[in-house]
């Protein structure tokens, strides 16, 4: 009897980044001039050679690109420095930054606005970081609990996260500046796609034979997943590309789960399905 091979709900790339990708291949089709992307769009060699092929390349910085092309900025956002030295450049500007990362930029502007100073907890120098800092001044960037225990905290604090951060660690730094500030006005700002993909590929792993995590291996949120895999199913294998897999690992097997990190397109998804598909019947 041939396996039944499930796919985790929520596997691959987040509503983000399907929409920044989406985004780069409709501007590729009705530019007139050069696309490209301000950085990778997506941390996956195969979709950039992909895009590649589409006409689409990424630039470092916004003057590397030449007058009159199409600079697209990702889904994690920019500044809106970058967002002048683009127009000043030269170039047409798309915006592919997640509605979710927008939803901060704003918040840190306005808690600005109102007097607060504004904390970003996540990790420094991450891009998306970076560009929520742009949007506030006086913000300042905190990593953990502990790090704001050395600082020196206002009167009024507004606090924002990074959308990718564990909740866990907003918690905890929450905690630490209780008591240590007259007023503390916290935006969840945690975007849920990372959890609940986190959560359906264990609680598929648990019901499995064997699990298959897609996504380069150089992608830190696929090799967590894997762990997160690994920790219910021992027979979990991390694989880039559907040619990786070894009909062996599929000898005998009832059931098989899928499930693929944030920077796997659902194309490179399906591949791997199908190809499970035919080593197990
Ligand atoms: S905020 Fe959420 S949906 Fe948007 S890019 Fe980040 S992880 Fe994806």
């Amino acid at each position: 009897m041939a396996a039944t091979i499930t796919v985790a709900d929520k596997a691959g790339a987040c509503f983000g980044v399907e929409r920044a990708l989406e985004l780069v291949r409709r501007t590729a089709c009705e530019a007139k001039g050069p696309v490209h992307t301000l950085g990778p769009l997506i941390h996956n060699p195969q979709v950039v050679e992909a895009l590649s092929c589409e006409g689409v390349s990424p630039v470092t910085e916004p003057e590397d690109a030449q007058a009159g092309s199409t600079l697209v900025m990702r889904a994690h956002g920019v500044t809106p420095q970058i967002e002048r030295r683009a127009q000043e450049a030269g170039l047409i500007t798309v915006d592919a930054t997640c509605p979710y990362v927008k939803k901060v930029h704003v918040a840190v502007a306005r808690l600005q606005k109102k007097g607060y100073e504004v904390l970003v907890v996540g990790e420094k120098g991450h891009p998306e970081v970076e560009g929520i800092c742009g949007h506030a001044s006086n913000a300042r960037v905190v990593g953990s609990a502990a790090e704001v225990a050395s600082l020196g905290i206002g009167r009024r604090v507004g606090l924002v996260a990074q959308t990718t951060l564990e909740r866990s660690v907003l918690r905890s730094v929450v905690g630490e500046l209780v008591g240590r500030c007259e007023e503390l006005l916290v935006i969840d700002t945690i975007c849920s796609a990372t959890r609940e993909r986190q959560e359906a590929a264990a609680d598929l792993a648990s019901r499995v034979d064997v699990m298959v995590v897609v996504g380069g291996r150089s992608s830190a949120n696929t090799r967590h997943l894997a762990d997160v895999c690994r920790a219910q199913c021992g027979r979990t294998y991390h694989v880039e590309l559907a040619d990786e897999l070894d009909g062996s690992w599929f000898e005998g097997v009832k059931a098989v789960g899928i499930t693929a990190g944030a920077s796997t397109p659902a194309t490179q998804i399906k591949e791997v399905r199908a190809r499970v598909e035919a080593l197990c019947s």
